[in-house]
């Protein structure tokens, strides 16, 4: 990969309230294998036709760009289903053997549904990643199998143990709770977490899937989590700042077995938004650079790039997409609308 001589200079990603992103989202594809009911449809969506996703070596030079000239430090593959691409595991060394305007290679991570990571994990390891986070929201593979409407649970059970075997560590497992669906499986999935040294966020609920899933009334809330897991666990705020980590993290003690102790994390993106620490970038599958999950705008970096833009040309178009960042995502405000592009088509 090589650099025009015209982005030499780093100039990070900044906005009008003094935020810089360092941590960049790249949607590898809009596809999954799952048809979780909180992010798509029964039936799927239709997805993006081929030629109008980028190819690896369009993905590439955008992350090279990101971090090169525009001061990212942490890249995490998402989508839709990461697992997907095929070239995940080229795609993570390319992107290590960059250099971060601290001069280190960037952090790297995947948030994933963990079905068929138990296959890969070994070679996503040696080709440099350095965390995973894995999706699941129940233990019980009948309410797994209403929630994603595939009967998959013990996949993702061997993709977990996979990700240990293969020292990502620390595994972190990603748990979304919908009232009446999973909000009384919050205890069990903690304690089968804290068994394993595994760190679990809970996240609250967002209105990016199918408008009908998400009611604000009736979402369980960060406190209704934390007021069930005080029904069994100690919880003290763990001692680190938080930054712009979305988490709140909690030092944990199981007080059925003070041995079982660990970490876990809430995630209040509803009830108490972090947007004023936001340090997120996004790139889509079709190459479209997103300054907010919620954004209602976005650029296509990948028109303007198979118009023959130059590399400082990209990063410009980038930056102005930054520069527009709100101060909030307004989930809460009456003028509230959800973009039109469901998480899956954003990368979560
Ligand atoms: N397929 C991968 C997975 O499920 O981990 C990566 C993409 S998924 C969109 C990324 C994360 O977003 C997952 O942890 C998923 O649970 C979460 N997610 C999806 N829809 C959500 C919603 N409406 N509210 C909150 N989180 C959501
Ligand atoms: Fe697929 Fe992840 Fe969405 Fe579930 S949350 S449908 S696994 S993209």
């Amino acid at each position: 990969m090589t650099r025009d001589s015209t982005s030499l200079q780093v100039l990070p990603l900044e906005d009008r309230y003094g935020r810089v992103a360092r941590d960049l989202r790249v949607s590898l594809t809009d596809r999954c294998n799952l048809r979780c009911t909180y992010c798509m449809p029964a039936e799927g969506l239709e997805w993006f036709p081929t030629a109008e996703t980028l190819d690896d070596s369009e993905t590439l030079r955008l992350i090279r760009i990101a971090v090169e000239d525009l001061g990212i430090r942490q890249v995490r593959f998402t989508g839709g289903e990461p697992l997907l691409r095929r070239s995940l595991e080229d795609i993570v060394a390319a992107t290590k053997r960059l250099r971060t305007d601290s001069g280190t290679a960037p952090q790297t991570a995947i948030t994933t549904n963990g079905l068929g990571l138990d296959k890969r994990a070994a070679r996503l390891a040696a080709a440099g990643l350095d965390r995973v986070n894995i999706s699941l929201d129940t233990l019980d593979p009948e309410h797994y199998r209403r929630l994603t409407r595939r009967d998959r649970h013990a996949g993702v059970l061997r993709g977990i143990q996979g990700a240990l075997d293969a020292g990502l560590t620390p595994v972190k497992i990603n748990t979304v709770i919908m009232p009446g669906i999973n909000d009384h499986d919050i205890v069990s999935l903690a304690a089968f977490a804290l068994e394993r040294g595994l760190e679990l966020r809970f996240i609250e609920q967002m209105p990016l899937g199918p408008p009908d899933q998400w009611d604000r009334a009736r979402m369980v809330t960060a406190e209704d989590i934390l007021a069930d897991l005080r029904t069994r666990f100690e919880l003290t705020p763990a001692a680190e700042p938080r930054g712009s980590a979305p988490a709140a993290v909690w030092d944990a003690v199981d007080r059925e077995d003070p041995r079982v102790s660990g970490r876990i994390g809430v995630i209040a993106s509803v009830s108490h938004p972090f947007c004023g620490t936001c340090d997120r970038t996004r790139l889509t599958t079709d190459g479209a650079v997103r300054n907010c999950l919620f954004a209602r705008e976005e650029t296509s970096l990948r028109d303007l790039m198979r118009a023959g833009a130059t590399d400082s040309e990209l990063a410009d178009a980038w930056r102005a997409v930054m520069w527009a960042k709100l101060p909030g995502h307004g989930i809460d405000e009456p003028s509230f609308i959800q973009p039109d592009r469901p998480m899956s088509a954003i990368g979560g």
